[in-house]
């Protein structure tokens, strides 16, 4: 039995190191300029090499990663008659039997914290809806120093637990959401000017549905 168990810590593990340098490797293939795909063996990704980051990731990440750790774990929930789906990167089971959500990102410059309060906080709604009790939010910026990290209590005060970053709660980040959702099936209903960048259409949602790219 603790043979199996160990297996698939190890499997998880390794399984999480392939997603990690696929995602950076990924991104980098993205943003590279053409031509130089060729050199990727040697490339350097925001100042850190593919190497450098991956240490930076398994030096914070070593005692933490086990068997019951989740990667990109789907969250297709329903709140208040609107469908949403997230895809978490990592959720791990802590001892307590409660979970953390675990968002990595390679920026350079902290995440506008809108952004960030949105997109952990929606990630902690879902996971609550399928039944895991949330009680710790971290934004690993591995090109920062340190993790951003959050703890949630049960009232849904959502509390920085480095002491630097403002708090909020999660029934705030529901009523954000649902206001935007709401904005978008009204647009998607009565019609909305499209942008006139294509830029702006890169990594939109709503591609599929947008009249611009109707063929
Ligand atoms: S694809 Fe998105 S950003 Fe582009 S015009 Fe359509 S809705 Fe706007």
């Amino acid at each position: 039995m603790v043979k199996i168990i160990k297996v698939k810590a190890i499997v998880s593990i390794l399984l999480f190191i392939t997603f990690l340098v696929t995602l950076f490797s990924g991104i980098g293939l993205m943003i590279s300029p053409r031509g130089k795909v060729a050199n990727m063996t040697n490339w350097i990704f925001l100042g850190l090499d593919k190497w450098q980051l991956l240490k930076v990731f398994w030096e914070r990440n070593k005692g933490k990663i086990n068997d019951k750790s989740k990667t990109e774990l789907k969250l297709p929930v329903e709140i208040d008659g609107f469908k949403f789906f997230g895809l978490a990167d990592r959720v791990d089971t802590l001892e307590d039997g409660t979970v953390e959500i675990i968002d990595y990102k390679t920026n350079k410059k902290p995440i506008d914290k809108d952004k960030r309060e949105i997109q952990l906080g929606f990630y902690a709604l879902a996971l609550q809806k399928l039944g895991y009790k949330v009680s710790k939010l971290t934004l690993d910026m591995l090109k920062l120093e340190k993790p951003v990290e959050f703890g949630l209590d049960s009232e849904g005060e959502v509390t920085s637990l480095n002491g630097r970053e403002k708090g909020f709660t999660l029934q705030e980040v529901k009523e954000k959401i649902i206001e935007l959702a709401k904005a978008i099936a009204n647009d998607y209903e009565q019609g909305f000017e499209c942008a006139d960048d294509d830029g702006a259409c890169r990594f939109c949602g709503y591609k599929f549905y947008c009249p611009k790219w109707d063929e």
